[in-house]
């Protein structure tokens, strides 16, 4: 079984092996983030769409949903998650 160092969790974790379809990010995910944790933004990820109501058929959209992602695996500069709970709407 391949391990992985996770950035999320912090621990040695299973290795992600399914394909994500992530183009360019998926090696840096893959690397970096365990497989319970990508289970994790997976459920993350449908409250992130339903709560800002993301069209992933838009550019803005699906950059939404990346940022989340890149914050809830500490990839990347931490977004303000609490617009979460506020029912926030992105500016159109
Ligand atoms: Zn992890």
């Amino acid at each position: 079984m391949a391990q992985v160092q996770c950035v999320k969790c912090g621990k040695a974790g299973e290795a992600i092996t399914d394909t994500l379809f992530l183009g360019r990010m998926e090696g840096e995910i893959k690397a970096n983030v365990c497989k319970s944790c990508w289970r994790e933004w997976e459920g993350m990820r449908v409250m992130v769409i339903n709560e800002y109501q993301v069209n992933l058929g838009e550019e803005s959209g699906r950059e939404l949903v990346k940022k989340q992602m890149r914050a809830f695996l500490k990839l990347g500069e931490a977004v303000d998650t609490a617009k979460l709970q506020q029912n926030y709407r992105p500016p159109q």
